[in-house]
């Protein structure tokens, strides 16, 4: 019997127990995996808390229904019907300029008319065709945005697109690592606006088109999904895909099971995980899964795999706070939260990144009569808005919400969840880290990666690289290949 362990039962060790039971039963091969999970529940990031009524997602909320990996995840799991797409309002998404919320254009002539860029730096926009492609071995998304599309279409458009997936600095983002399409679009067409064209077939719709093949695709994560795409979620919140794969994974789940040591062993590896019962207890192991972030898979390398653990432990992270608060619909200005939600440049100087507006998106969010939103506070850029204390935290976030909303009336519920090492930071170098990263893998048979730290920061590429994984396990155990994967 092959024995696998993973280590940490987030979605990436979740999908990828459910993957490689599922392979083992189609090549009728016994195997044991065995998840050791740190926490008192599965899920990690992922997790809904279901109150009154209400569903407060305290990190994701959903995925992009134009990416193949989450349906088809859900496809295996004969589970599509709990798939609940967003309201059709959620098409409305709106950026803060000069303090005021303007909605993102989706067409050529709303572009035209949107007071979101000046007439200059529309002008400036629409010369990307001319643009020379560029020659950077790894190149900052700012940098990249602001020599095709102008500074000002930078800090407008693709500042705040970048600041709600990945709550991250676009002066400091690889592009190549972050949001890697637009690299392979400039390389291929030699510009995006060109490039969105040929894709779609023609200009017509080009606006919208173009920020849906622009951000939508290799990201989807963070508080925005993106124009490209429908959100999807689940009915009851993201921990509603939890339980399904906690129940149909085939793995002995071990909750408040931290890994506190990964040994190379001569039979395979040796992983200890406490019990909480307080005492080490050790799993054998033919092959071991390090599904936790890159910074716990460092620590747990550090001893026998010193530079290993180096390069692992230099991914940063940025640090979040969510702050879900409720209101009394009939408190609310007409219209108020008619839409997905807003973002907010860096340069409009204000505390906060956003604003999702949960019940409009996903109406079963919040019981009748009330509306859920949840604001994001902190990022790369502002780590030490979102260590504020609770009630400041609360106040500013309710300063921003009357001014931008018009939103005056007290919550009937607030909520605060902090993510200290929220999301992973593809800083320019990640690319030729995960380089050096996949050598040293190279010469440690039987220890995999995989996780939201490396390759993809969303549900759906957690989903994909999760299937690779278990390819790779199996490609190790000898396991032969079967068609469509693990
Ligand atoms: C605020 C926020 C909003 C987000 N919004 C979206 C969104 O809308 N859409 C989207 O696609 N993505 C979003 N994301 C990203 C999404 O949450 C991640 O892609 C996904 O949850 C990562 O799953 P994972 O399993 O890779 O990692 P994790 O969720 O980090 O899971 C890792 C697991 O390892 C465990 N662990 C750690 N150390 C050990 C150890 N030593 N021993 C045992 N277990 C250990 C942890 O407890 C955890 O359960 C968001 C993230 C945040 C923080």
């Amino acid at each position: 019997m092959d024995r696998i362990v993973i280590v940490g039962g987030g979605l990436s060790g979740l999908v990828a127990a459910f993957r490689l039971r599922r392979a083992a039963v189609a090549r009728n091969r016994a195997v044991r995996i065995t998840i050791l999970e740190s926490e008192d529940r599965p899920g990690g990031k992922m997790r809904s808390d279901r109150e009154d009524g209400f569903v407060i997602e305290r990190g994701p909320n959903g995925f992009l229904d134009s990416r193949p990996n989450a349906l088809a995840l859900m496809k295996d799991l004969d589970a599509e019907a709990l798939l609940l797409r967003a309201d059709a309002t959620a098409k409305k998404r709106f950026v803060c300029r000069d303090g005021r919320l303007v909605r993102l254009p989706e067409t050529p002539p709303a572009f035209l008319k949107s007071p979101l860029l000046s007439g200059a730096g529309k002008r400036r926009l629409m010369h990307e065709p001319w643009i020379p492609a560029g020659t950077a071995h790894d190149e900052s998304i700012g940098d990249l945005a602001a020599r095709r599309m102008g500074a000002e279409a930078r800090d407008y458009l693709v500042d705040p697109m970048v600041s709600g997936i990945y709550a991250g600095d676009p002066s400091r983002l690889s592009a190549g690592a972050a949001l890697p399409h637009l690299v392979q679009m400039e390389r291929r067409y030699g510009s995006w606006i060109r490039g969105a064209i040929a894709l779609q077939g023609g200009a017509f719709g080009l606006m919208g088109k173009m920020a849906g093949r622009v951000f939508g695709r290799g990201s989807g994560g963070g508080i925005s999904a993106g124009p490209s795409g429908t959100l999807t979620s689940f009915r009851g919140g993201v921990s509603t895909l939890v339980q399904v794969l906690a129940d149909r994974a085939g793995a002995d789940l071990h909750l408040d099971a931290p890994v506190t040591s990964l040994e190379r062993i001569a039979t395979g590896w040796l992983v200890g995980a406490g019990t909480a019962e307080g005492a080490t207890r050790y799993h054998p192991a033919d092959a071991v899964v390090l599904a936790c972030p890159a910074d716990a898979a460092a620590g747990l390398l550090q001893s026998a795999f010193p530079s290993l653990s180096r390069e692992l432990a230099a991914i940063p992270y940025a640090s979040i706070a969510v702050v879900a608060t409720a209101f009394a619909r009939a408190d609310l200005p007409e219209g108020a939260v008619d839409g997905f939600g807003f973002l907010v440049p860096e340069v409009e100087h204000r505390p906060i990144l956003g604003v999702l507006w949960d019940s409009s998106i996903f109406p079963d969010r919040a019981p009748p009569g009330q509306v859920l939103l949840r604001a994001m506070v902190g990022g790369a850029r502002h780590p030490e808005l979102a260590a504020m204390p609770d009630d400041d935290l609360v106040a500013v976030v309710r300063q921003q919400i009357a001014e931008l909303m018009g939103i005056r009336a007290t919550p009937t519920r607030v909520r605060v969840i902090r993510w200290a090492r929220g999301i992973p930071q593809y800083n320019v170098g990640h690319l030729d880290r995960l380089g050096r990263i996949d050598a040293s893998l190279a010469r440690l048979p039987g220890l995999f990666l995989c996780h939201n730290s490396y390759r993809g920061i969303s549900l759906d590429d957690c989903c994909r690289e999760a299937t690779l994984a278990s390819g790779r396990v199996l490609a190790h155990l000898g396991v032969p290949a079967c068609e469509g994967g693990a």
